[in-house]
């Protein structure tokens, strides 16, 4: 922004209603009506009362001329921001509160902050308009506060070995209701899971463009998009989802923590139904005693995506299987987007300890697997980092919008229970160190960085921007390398 010049004539106040309550404050302080001042300054009562309440900015010559005849300087009247005083003070925010959206939303009358208001009856009001501000805020919450609830929800599940018995027992019991052994849970099972909640689930093409389900609590009935995916795995868990919401009894949450909490909670029940516990812990098992165990056939058995499988991993391998994990769905650009673990690897974090939205290092397998061109199975690697030696393997996919990867990583001494072991592929990490991978080749980056300029994408993590390099928002190592490789020849 440009600074203004220096001036000596006073610039208009930035703030109307301050200077008008001002000018209220020195006119009554000279004992003067509004028609009397009026009257000396050649204007109109109307015109002064619009000044007054800040709803016009007086010109210099009409601010000039109400300064002498109350007795001061247009530079006194402008000088603070300050309101006069306490009355002047409420009326103002009284006034800039009945202004506001929030307010006007509500179809509520305003009460004209005059001065037969009187004062308990004007602070009672400012702070009912000031409780009613900070609940809508709560309600919305800065990015900064989702930020430190994801984080506290992550260390709690993390103290927890991301495990809930309780739940777990409460899905098992569920599904054996409806007759459930193992394998897959059929969508018929789920249609029989919900009749006995007293619902029936009505497949319909036209649901709110904002929804992804909407249940009809007085008919019983539970609304999803057209059952056209075949085996869908959406369809079963957006089912599944409405009913745990009905059993949880949750209530309409008060804070943004509480909304995070609820969806964990559904989320949570939700995968246990789709893999319930004794049939995970049977296959598992099995496939443990084997060293066989392997994402894409735990994947598989279930009919879930990778995803939901790595994930569930993690909530029975260390209460069970006694393997420390970890979790990461990364996405192409190299951010993390999702992180789990209990087993020490250093996932990247802000000064506030969040993850979300975090460059992951370039050399773990999350990100190395971007690279390769075969991705027909998982690609698995050992990954040296500064906690220790890491056996990871890890699934890319594609979704609507992005490249995106899955990785399930676990200490060096359980990578014995896994197929893909055997990989040779080694890296070595030292990140967080800047010199592991985010500093640029220093004849990359004396070649290029004057002589580029990349435009950052807007990144879509709700959480946190990538932090940036030499350019806002973008991973300059990566630039320098782009350029060099597509360079015409010298
Ligand atoms: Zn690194």
């Amino acid at each position: 922004m440009p600074s203004n010049p220096p001036s000596q004539t006073p610039r208009p106040a930035s703030d109307p209603l301050v200077l008008g309550r001002r000018i209220r404050h020195a006119r009554t302080a000279a004992g003067l009506t509004l028609r009397a001042l009026a009257e000396a300054v050649g204007s109109t009562t109307s015109q002064l009362s619009l000044v007054e309440n800040g709803r016009r900015e007086p010109r210099l010559s009409l601010l000039t001329a109400i300064a002498e005849t109350v007795g001061t300087t247009p530079a006194e009247l402008l000088s603070s921001q300050a309101p006069p005083d306490r009355r002047a003070q409420l009326e103002i925010a009284l006034e800039r509160a009945q202004r506001s959206p929030l307010f006007a939303a509500l179809g509520v009358p305003t009460v004209r902050p005059g001065r037969r208001l009187p004062m308990d009856a004007l602070e009672s009001l400012v702070a009912l308009h000031g409780e009613l501000d900070r609940r809508a805020r709560a309600a919305i919450a800065t990015p900064e506060e989702a930020r430190r609830i994801n984080t506290e929800l992550r260390l709690e599940m993390q103290s927890r070995n991301n495990y809930v018995p309780e739940i777990e027992e409460l899905a098992e019991d569920f599904v054996r209701s409806v007759g459930y052994t193992g394998g897959a849970l059929t969508h018929h099972m789920v249609a029989q899971m919900a009749e006995r909640l007293g619902f029936t689930i009505i497949h319909v093409d036209d649901l709110p463009h904002s929804t992804r389900t909407v249940t009809d609590l007085e008919n019983g009935r539970i609304y999803l998009p057209p059952a056209s995916i075949p085996g869908g795995y959406g369809l079963r868990s957006l089912a599944l989802q409405s009913m745990a919401h009905r059993i949880f009894g949750h209530e309409n949450p008060a804070s943004y923590g509480d909304f995070l909490r609820q969806r964990q909670e559904l989320a949570y029940f939700t995968a246990c139904c789709l893999v319930p516990r004794f049939a995970a812990l049977a296959f598992l098992e099995t496939k443990k005693t084997a060293k066989d165990l392997a994402m894409e056939d735990f994947r598989d058995a279930f009919g879930i995506t990778h995803h939901s499988a790595a994930q569930r991993f993690t909530n029975l391998a260390t209460a069970h299987l006694g393997i420390p994990v970890h979790f990461i769905r990364a996405n192409s650009d190299g951010a993390l987007y999702r992180g789990y673990e209990n087993d020490g690897v250093p996932l990247p974090a802000d000064a506030s300890g969040a993850i979300e939205g975090q460059p992951l290092c370039r050399r773990w397998a999350a990100r190395a697997a971007f690279a390769r061109r075969n991705r027909t199975t998982e690609f698995s690697q050992y990954t040296d980092t500064p906690a220790g030696t890491y056996w990871c393997s890890t699934q890319t996919g594609t979704s609507t919008d992005a490249e995106f990867s899955i990785t399930l990583g676990v200490p060096f001494a359980h990578a014995k229970w896994f197929r893909g072991r055997e990989t040779t592929r080694r890296a070595q990490s030292t990140c967080p160190d800047k010199s592991c991978c985010r500093r640029p080749d220093p004849e990359l980056a004396a070649r290029w960085r004057e002589k580029s300029w990349p435009s950052a994408k807007m990144h879509a993590h709700v959480l946190s921007p990538l932090p940036s390099g030499t350019f806002p928002g973008v991973d300059d190592t990566e630039v320098y390398e782009f350029l060099q490789a597509h360079a015409p020849e010298a």
